[in-house]
């Protein structure tokens, strides 16, 4: 199926969502909306300012003083309303996804599915909460945080929204988020939808707008209890210092440079697929990216030759084409981010085994770069520490297992890794030994119960099912004498 196109003339947004309702806004900062494909403007969006964002806070909290004391039984009924509001729009998300953002249409489909599913993740995972405990005079129960306020990052920006927002109305909280300004056209596509899941006034509440305005107000406001973030690590250093003066319980999903661990007994004719689409995801825009591949020094001849014979199903083009592989990055500042990475690849003296600088041939509009496998890379470069974010990967040769598991985990990183190989157990052996929130074995996959979230510089705190649940909780107890 070729993905719907939203088409016509240009889109002009200048409301925010605020107490239940569509609200014109006060900032009056009016940013292009641009589609990466064509690097053509294809709409208007009017960004808050902090008087807009206040507002926001205000209505959730008012709305807080009746939801924060619901019932699971009311929120179980949010959830499935959210989830099927939501469910009703899903070609319109994805199409929105595709034109705003250059998501190829196979990937986007997935995320916005995957952050439909949240809702009914979460409504499955009310049960699992130890909502009340008792033993002798004590009782402890768990208890919403309070407002909880929400910033996302564009690269799956309907993904983040669904999943906090899930998370944070099964704990009983109300919202305000603050989605990328480089997501407005998905982001109103979402909102009108979760309009139509009849929510209580103020639980939801939405301002567009810059991370240092908007974003800002968020973390600094007394009224917001809590900030759930998705973004760089730079601006989740900034969120954690920030923060600290209204002591913020803060959940931060950061970045990533994950590796892939390809075995000795590794199948190569999945297991070379199987890392290429991991590192190629979302355009290498993700954060859970298998941008290292470490491969024994042993099979690095044939791994090499089947690097070249695979990347050809990696086809760069038109995001809309179910054929496409890669996209074009989400603007030209990223571009130029990806450019100079490859330009810092080659003069640190790694080998370009596939792609490079420059534009894919034939594509000259739009802001497209090759999808580039580097080899002869050693786990010091910056090329194999620092996120790209973008279609680059690293091949990194390595002597041993152990040496495989030392190059994983020397990285500042630790959001996701992956093990290939044919033998499980092994396989199981090497995942355990690896300092990332997430192991997948022998191909990318999700639970949506499982937790999600990062060791080190990759975060704080966990996404998904229960645990994404519990970090919108308090927990009180009541002792009688
Ligand atoms: P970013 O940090 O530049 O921006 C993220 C959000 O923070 C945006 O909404 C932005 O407006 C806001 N922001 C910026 N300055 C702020 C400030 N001073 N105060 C409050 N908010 C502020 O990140 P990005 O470029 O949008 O996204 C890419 C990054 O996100 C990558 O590092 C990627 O790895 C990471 N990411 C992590 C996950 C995860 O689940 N761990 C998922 C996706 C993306």
């Amino acid at each position: 199926m070729k993905a719907p196109t939203r088409t016509g003339a240009i889109e002009s947004i200048t409301t925010h969502y605020i107490d239940g309702a569509f609200v014109e806004s006060h900032g009056r900062e009016v940013m292009d909306i641009i589609n990466p494909t064509r690097g053509e403007v294809i709409g208007r969006v009017t960004l808050g300012d902090e008087e807009d964002t206040r507002l926001a806070i205000a209505a959730a909290t008012r709305a807080f003083a009746t939801y924060g004391r619901s019932t699971t039984e009311e929120r179980a009924k949010i959830l499935r309303r959210l989830h099927d509001a939501a469910s009703a729009r899903v070609d319109e998300l994805t199409a929105a996804m595709v034109e705003e953002y250059g998501g190829v249409v196979q990937f986007a489909g997935l995320i916005v599915q995957t952050g439909i599913n949240a809702f009914s993740a979460a409504e499955q995972a009310l049960p699992e909460i130890p909502w009340t405990r008792r033993w002798d005079k004590t009782t402890v129960t768990m208890e919403p945080v309070g407002v909880a306020g929400m910033i996302t990052a564009w690269n799956a920006n309907a993904l983040f929204i669904c999943l906090k927002l899930a998370s944070a109305v099964a704990a009983g909280c109300t919202v305000v988020i603050k989605p990328s300004e480089l997501s407005s056209l998905q982001t109103r596509v979402l909102i009108e939808a979760l309009h139509e899941a009849d929510l209580p006034p103020g639980l939801l509440n939405v301002v567009t707008g810059r991370g240092n305005v908007v974003g800002a107000e968020l973390v600094r406001n007394p009224d917001v209890a809590k900030i759930s973030f998705t973004g760089s690590v730079a601006v989740g250093e900034t969120i954690m210092r920030d923060g600290a003066a209204t002591m913020k319980r803060i959940t931060l999903e950061l970045g990533g440079k994950s590796p892939t661990i390809l075995l000795d007994d590794a199948a190569l004719d999945q297991a070379v697929p199987a890392a290429l689409t991991m590192a190629f995801m979302n355009s290498g825009q993700a954060c859970a990216a298998g941008t290292r591949l470490l491969v024994p020094k042993s099979r690095l001849d044939a791994v090499k030759q089947s690097i070249r014979d695979a990347m050809r199903s990696f086809a760069v083009g038109d995001p809309a084409d179910p054929k496409t592989g890669v996209g074009p990055m989400v603007s030209q500042r990223q571009y130029e981010r990806v450019q100079s990475y490859i330009r810092k690849g080659i003069e640190e003296g790694a080998e370009v085994l596939v792609g490079g600088e420059g534009h894919p041939e034939g594509v000259d509009a739009g802001y497209f770069v090759k999808p580039t496998v580097f080899v002869n890379v050693n786990n010091e470069m910056a090329i194999a520490r620092e996120e790209i974010f973008g279609p680059v990967l690293s091949v990194i040769a390595y002597d041993s297992e152990d040496d495989a598991i030392r190059i994983a985990n020397d990285s500042r990183y630790g959001l996701h890794a992956a093990v290939l190989g044919t033998d499980l157990q092994r396989a199981r052996r090497v995942a355990s030994q690896i300092r990332s929130g997430r192991v997948v074995i022998n191909a990318m996959t999700d639970d949506p119960q499982a937790p999600w979230g990062g060791f080190k510089y990759s975060g704080v705190g966990r996404e998904y099912g229960r645990y994404g649940i519990e970090a919108f909780l308090e927990t009180r107890a009541i002792l009688e004498s």
